[in-house]
C-alpha cells in the first residue's frame, strides 16, 4: 500500500485491519513514533525532548544504523522506549521479493539483539514507506509482528514543506490513540528541530500522555 494522506481515515483502518493503525483509549493517550535512525545528534536531541516531559515514545530501527550506532541504539532501550524493526537497509516491499524482504527484517532483528542491553527481541515492525506486499505482512505476522502502520503523518522527511505545516498535520489530526510519525533522521531534521518541541508542548498543555507501543 501506498500512504499519501495525513489522517489515515477509517475506511483504510477497517480494510487493512490487520495493521495496527492506532490504540484506542480514553486516557488521551498518543504514541509518538520515530523512524529511520539511530542518528548521532539527533536522535540523542529526541531523547532529551523527551525526557522533559517524561514521555515514552517507539522507535524504529534501521538494522544498518543499529550496527553502526549500538550506543544510541542502547540508550533507546535503557532511557525506556519501545524499539522496532525497520528493516536492514530501509527497503520498499513492493519492490523486493518476498524472500529478500523476509532477510532484511531478520538481519534488523538480528542487530536489535545484539545490541540490547537485555538481548531483547522486538515484534514490532514498521514497513519502510508504508510499502509492504500482502504475502509479505501475512508472513511477518505469522512470525509474532505487528505491522505497526499509523494515524498521523507529520510528513517531516519532506523537504519541499515548511516546518509549520509539518507541525499542523500533526496538532490539527492527533486525538486519544493516534500513532503519530517523525523521523530521527537527517533529511526530517530542519522540520522535526521546529515541531517536535511544540507538539510535546501541546500534548502536555491539553492533558495527553505519551506512551511506548508495546
Ligand atoms: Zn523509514
Amino acid at each position: 500500500m501506498n500512504i499519501l494522506w495525513i489522517k489515515t481515515n477509517q475506511i483504510i483502518k477497517t480494510i487493512f485491519s490487520n495493521y495496527v493503525w492506532d490504540i484506542p483509549n480514553n486516557e488521551k493517550k498518543v504514541y509518538l513514533t520515530f523512524d529511520d535512525g539511530p542518528t548521532p545528534k539527533i536522535t540523542e536531541w529526541v531523547l532529551e525532548q523527551l525526557k522533559t516531559y517524561n514521555y515514552k515514545a517507539t522507535f524504529f530501527c534501521i538494522g544498518n544504523n543499529i550496527e553502526k550506532y549500538p550506543g544510541i541504539f542502547n540508550k533507546l532501550i535503557t532511557e525506556g522506549h519501545a524499539v522496532g524493526n525497520h528493516t536492514f537497509n530501509h527497503v520498499k516491499g513492493w519492490n523486493t521479493a518476498n524472500r529478500v524482504y523476509l532477510k532484511e527484517v531478520e538481519q534488523c532483528e538480528e542487530e536489535i539483539q545484539k545490541s540490547s542491553p537485555k538481548n531483547i527481541q522486538s515484534k514490532l515492525f514498521r514497513p519502510p514507506y508504508g510499502k509492504i506486499k500482502p504475502l509479505q505482512s501475512q508472513k511477518l505476522r505469522k512470525q509474532g509482528y505487528k505491522i505497526i502502520m499509523w494515524d498521523v503523518l507529520s510528513v517531516d522527511y519532506n523537504t519541499t514543506i515548511t516546518k509549520e505545516k509539518c507541525l499542523k498535520n500533526v496538532l490539527k489530526n492527533v486525538a486519544s490513540g493516534s500513532i503519530i510519525v517523525f523521523h530521527d533522521s537527517i533529511k526530517a531534521f530542519p522540520n522535526l528541530e521546529y515541531a517536535l518541541p511544540k507538539t510535546l508542548q501541546f500534548l502536555s498543555e491539553n492533558g495527553y500522555r505519551c506512551e511506548r507501543i508495546d
